[in-house]
């Protein structure tokens, strides 16, 4: 555990987490580059022996600083824009080992796409078949495709965040998968490379996956026999994490199912997990402006709001929220932000130490989720980013100003 305590002081790594925030000002994300390192090694070494290629999914903590350590220690890049894409390229992710996957992907994205020789489009309908061939054809150029599939699987995880059920948007639906196959065979400027799929988020069950990986590569083995010249599988990211009571998959065994599934085929096997490696290498950390006491309950109200950590308020997401100065929980609060949205809570009844305005807290496994999906609602300034490594920090985003947030405008 990156985030722990030390002589009652939460610390991140070798730093004390309360003089970080002295220093940057609260709300602040902090993230232990040790975390990040340790989450994404336990994939390399659970895929160690195989072809494999572990795409981080950026949209899940897309800080460039952030995908640099990890492009360091080897991964890829899975993204979902073009914003995303040169993302993963300033942070020196070699090409090759980006994908882009998406239902709504514009021209200019896809040409931004080819141009920049990524190493897999993974193409979500047929008519974005035709609309990538279009693309390529006028370039002269053959576009590196896998299609990506709905294997129509309930991965069993949370509405808002499952893509691999029939009715979901994402991939091609299962009935319409071998006809597209064939369709896309027929366009001169595609090369159809491989097999992708993504059956949703913070799945903590082993079964979904193993239902979707069969389905996924009995299909493969279908084109391969039908002649197709395969040379990929990517089976997508989606491993949940331990937010409260949850059993996380343990990424060993689900290495041992993908391998059980793919191995067989001789394909080079990608991946594209993002919250099992960034959600527990960050925390936002936020200080308590008030106490408010009401209809016989204690709000501790926060300079934190749903616009820096969005995941409560949308999924009713359970976060652990642990004071900086260790103590005995003493009272119950109802941890809010300031945000004038009813939905702005981070936690309801949460077992803490008695707290007084300037106390602070830390909102634990947001590195995932959380500072990628801030926005400026309310005109609130995102906050700052800072990796902290050993026991040294640097600030990999600043706390954007207000003329930041308005410099766009006309008036
Ligand atoms: C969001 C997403 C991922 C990452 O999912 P996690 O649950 O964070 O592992 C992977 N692939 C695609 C296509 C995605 O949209």
């Amino acid at each position: 555990m990156s985030f722990a305590y030390q002589n009652k002081k939460l610390m991140c790594e070798g730093m004390a987490v309360a003089a970080i925030a002295a220093q940057a000002g609260t709300p602040c994300y902090l993230y232990s580059a040790h975390q990040f390192r340790e989450n994404f090694g336990a994939y390399r070494n659970a895929f160690l022996g195989a072809d494999a290629t572990i795409c981080f999914a950026v949209k899940a903590c897309s800080n460039i600083a952030i995908l640099k350590l990890l492009g360091t220690a080897g991964a890829g890049a899975d993204t979902v824009s073009g914003g995303e894409i040169r993302r993963a390229l300033l942070a020196g992710i070699a090409p090759e080992k980006i994908i882009f996957s998406g239902v709504g992907k514009t021209e200019d994205e896809i040409a931004l796409a080819l141009e920049s020789g990524i190493g897999q489009l993974n193409v979500e309908s047929p008519e974005e078949l035709e609309i990538v061939d279009g693309i390529a054809a006028a370039r002269r150029a053959k576009a590196r495709i896998s299609l990506r599939v709905n294997p129509d699987v309930d991965a069993g995880t949370h509405e808002k965040i499952s893509t691999g059920r029939k009715s979901d948007k994402f991939g091609i639906p299962w009935p319409e998968v071998w006809e597209t196959y064939q369709e896309a065979r027929t366009l001169s400027h595609l090369e159809v490379e491989g097999v992708a799929c993504h059956i949703g988020s913070q799945i903590t069950d082993l079964a979904p996956f193993e239902a979707a990986f069969a389905k996924v590569t009995d299909l493969a083995r279908e084109l391969q026999a039908d002649g197709f010249r395969l040379r990929r599988i990517d089976l997508g990211g989606g491993l949940g994490i331990q937010y409260r009571d949850e059993t996380a998959v343990d990424v060993g065994d689900y290495a041992a199912a993908v391998m059980q599934s793919v191995r067989p085929l001789g394909l080079q096997l990608f991946l594209e997990p993002g919250r099992s490696i960034g959600a527990s290498a960050g925390a936002l950390i936020s200080e308590v402006q008030f106490i408010k006491h009401a209809e016989g309950r204690s709000f501790a109200v926060l300079d934190a709001g749903m616009n820096d950590l969005a995941r409560p308020a949308i999924y009713g997401a359970y976060h652990e929220i642990i004071p900086v100065r260790q103590g005995d929980p003493a009272e119950s609060y109802d941890v809010v932000g300031p945000v004038c949205e009813s939905s702005d809570i981070f936690g309801t009844n949460r077992r803490l130490p008695r707290l007084a305005a300037g106390d602070l807290v830390a909102i634990l496994n947001a590195g995932a989720y959380g500072a990628a999906m801030s926005s400026n609602y309310n005109t609130r300034s995102l906050p700052p980013e800072i990796l902290v490594e050993g026991d040294q920090c640097k600030v990999i985003r600043e706390r954007q100003r207000f003329e930041d947030i308005i410099a766009l405008e006309r008036y």
